[in-house]
């Protein structure tokens, strides 16, 4: 018997010991997790994830300067159409048809070799660890050339998004401003572009470089690099779901919904939240006065024909205090013009946002607004301020996109 009893004894220590082992594997995790709250996802990615940017569409022809040997390949096979693997320092002229291109080196260039690339569809043109400068904007990226109808053509660049964060991060805020506030621009901007690769899946590209301040993925500082990659691979998710990080300059003092704005489904992260930090914005309030002919013409000019302007309302306002839609009396009848197109129509620097009353005065409509953007997600100034502050990163994105969880995915 008292053998059997110390083998009880001893089994029973092991299993305590086994619990006690489990117990402090799980404590741990959490503790290292407790701050940020940052998830790893189940289906970690292996590599990063590579995205499509449309730089140029619809050109005809368009000078590129390459500093590193290069190579042009057909895109779709691989199949290689030019090697210059001696050229140090070049100037291509692509020109739409047959991507007839000239390269020039720096010692030859009255002389230059010129190269015909023959290609039937989608063109490549990489040079290796080097750059490709087009239009002051320069590239580390592959290029991709499209032909288009009526012998024009469209530039991609495809590229990691790890590689094209930080050419965003530094279009969209001054880099001086606080880390955390860098951090969680990040975030928003690697959501939102993950989200757009998501559901375009294997469309030509992903992103318009018009969409955000992109202002090329070669020329980056060292410290937007920095930022980018202590988040490296981190998402917002709702509902473990990817959503559209929008975010913008400055909210004027509470976001807006998204359904509102962009009429998109309206979820708790995108729905608005009171902001109360970005009233030290230059935007935060102001003022414009235009002439009742000039929002004619420019109604007129972008297709949306109205007459002599009595009265200018605005219709559907949201949380935010941004409308919906505007209404237009005028002397042909009455027109309904979604409010961000009508803003983009009268031009976004005379309109800083649709949050905004109308006064008539005169021949004039006098619009006092406030805020500077679309309005929804993050606010920018606001985000620098409870930086500032002392709000960490993460705190901030929980603080404009309520009910998110933060996940690595690769
Ligand atoms: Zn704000």
């Amino acid at each position: 018997m008292p053998i059997i009893n110390s083998k009880i004894r001893y089994a029973f220590g092991c299993l305590i010991f086994v619990v006690f082992l489990v117990a402090s594997l799980v404590s741990c995790i959490n503790s290292n997790n407790s701050a940020e709250n940052v998830y790893r996802y189940d289906s970690y990615l292996k590599t990063t994830p590579e995205i499509r940017v449309l730089l140029h569409d619809n050109i005809k022809e368009i000078q590129i300067e390459i500093n590193k040997p290069y190579s042009i390949s057909n895109f779709n096979n691989h199949e290689k159409l030019a090697d210059k693997a001696g050229l140090k320092k070049s100037v291509l002229y692509l020109k739409s048809g047959d991507f007839r291109t000239r390269s020039l080196t720096s010692d030859t260039a009255h002389n230059a070799p010129t190269t015909f690339v023959k290609a039937n569809g989608n063109i490549s043109i990489f040079a290796n660890n080097g750059y490709v400068k087009l239009n002051n904007s320069t590239y580390s990226g592959k290029l991709i050339l499209i032909p288009k109808d009526n012998d024009k053509f469209s530039i991609l660049e495809e590229i990691g998004i790890e590689e094209f964060l930080p050419g965003v991060v530094e279009g969209e805020m001054p880099i001086m401003w606080n880390n955390d506030a860098l951090q969680a621009q990040v975030i928003a901007v690697r959501t939102y572009v993950l989200y757009k690769r998501k559901i375009k899946g294997n469309a030509l590209y992903h992103i318009n470089k018009l969409d955000l301040a992109y202002k090329g993925s070669y020329m980056n500082q060292s410290k937007s690099k920095e930022i980018v990659d202590k988040t490296r691979g981190t998402v917002m998710v709702y509902d473990w779901n990817l959503f559209p990080g929008y975010f913008h300059s400055t909210c004027g003092g509470h976001t807006e919904d998204i359904n509102l704005v962009f009429n998109l489904r309206s979820i708790p992260p995108l729905s608005g939240v009171e902001c109360g930090y970005c009233n030290n914005s230059k935007y935060y309030i102001w003022k414009k006065k235009l002439g009742r002919n000039m929002i004619q013409r420019s109604l007129n000019a972008a297709k949306t024909k109205v007459k002599k302007i009595r009265k200018i309302s605005t219709e559907q306002i949201g949380p935010g205090g941004h409308c919906s839609t505007i209404k237009i009396d005028h002397a042909g009848g009455t027109k309904r013009v979604n409010a961000n197109d009508f803003r983009l129509m009268i031009g976004p620097n005379n309109l800083r946002s649709t949050s905004f009353s109308i006064k008539k005065s005169g021949s004039s409509f006098i619009f006092d607004g406030s805020g500077w953007g679309h309005g929804v997600g993050l606010c920018q100034y606001g985000t620098q301020n409870m930086a500032k502050l002392g709000f960490r990163w993460f705190e901030i994105l929980r603080h404009y996109y309520p009910e998110i969880d933060l996940v690595k995915i690769y």
